[in-house]
């Protein structure tokens, strides 16, 4: 028993002369903790300017002139911080309505001859506010009426003829006063030829002979230019018929003479919306 205890007592001071040279062996081979890193930098060491994260940054992207301080021009919005709600996108500039113009090319005259008549004054007023259309009430053309209108004894004359063909004839300046309408009144202003301009349109006036497309294309351009001109409204685009005096003792245009249409198409080549607005 003896024996036993005392081999006992040998191995574990063994053991416990081995477990002591381990541990001395393990805290000798561990490499000392490294000292907690500084937050600041070293003085030596300049700070990192703020620019320099700018100027990386997206937001802010265009060329600094050498020497330039800031990053950020005076007039450059400040960026936004990376969690701010993002602005709603301005919604696009609304187009104006494009006003309605008209088309030259569609007010284009045909070229105009000129006869002019000794059958006019002065007109006593300057403005030009009216325009009378008539008919010729002849088988002549505007050729024809010139003449008759050249010659002093007639007495009559209108401002312009305007042939069956569309072709267009001046026989007194539009300043002057021409003697088309006779004893009239429009509006309650009594003589019509102090402040109108007279349209002669070849027909014979019957009713049955119609006006032809050119013709009445050449009216509607010829009133058309009068009116733009003149700030004429189309309201005071009337009928010889509409104006004598006494009331039924002209009766030009005829009935056929699409009196509407003329000035409807008028209109559409002023591209006016008020179709009788009046000043
Ligand atoms: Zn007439």
């Amino acid at each position: 028993m003896r024996k036993w205890t005392w081999l006992m007592l040998a191995v574990m001071a063994v053991v416990m002369t081995a477990c002591a040279s381990r541990v001395a062996q393990f805290h000798g081979d561990r490499p000392e903790p490294a000292p907690p890193s500084r937050l600041a930098p070293p003085s030596d060491v300049p700070p990192t300017p703020s620019v320099a994260v700018h100027a990386t940054s997206p937001e802010i992207c265009f060329v600094v002139p050498p020497g330039q301080v800031s990053l950020a021009r005076a007039d450059s919005p400040a960026a936004p911080p990376p969690n701010a709600p993002r602005r709603p996108a301005a919604p696009p500039p609304r187009r104006p309505t494009p006003a309605i113009r008209p088309k030259p090319q569609a007010l284009r005259l045909p070229a105009i001859a000129e006869l002019l008549s000794p059958n006019c004054n002065e007109r006593s007023r300057r403005a030009i506010t009216a325009i009378v259309l008539h008919h010729t009430a002849s088988p002549d053309d505007a050729l024809g009426i010139a003449r008759y209108f050249f010659n002093p004894e007639s007495r009559v004359s209108s401002h312009y003829i305007v042939g069956r063909n569309g072709s267009l004839v001046r026989c007194v300046p539009d300043f002057k006063r021409a003697w088309h309408a006779g004893p009239s009144i429009f509006r309650g202003v009594p003589d019509v030829n102090e402040y109108s301009i007279g349209i002669e349109i070849c027909n014979r006036g019957d009713g049955a002979e119609v006006y032809p497309p050119n013709q009445v294309a050449t009216v509607c351009k010829l009133v058309a230019n009068l009116a733009k001109q003149y700030g004429i409204p189309l309201a005071h685009v009337t009928r010889h018929r509409d104006v004598a005096v006494p009331k039924g003792i002209k009766v030009d245009p005829s009935n056929n003479f699409d009196f509407l249409r003329v000035i409807r198409t008028t209109q559409s080549l002023l591209g006016r919306r008020d179709l009788m607005a009046t000043r």
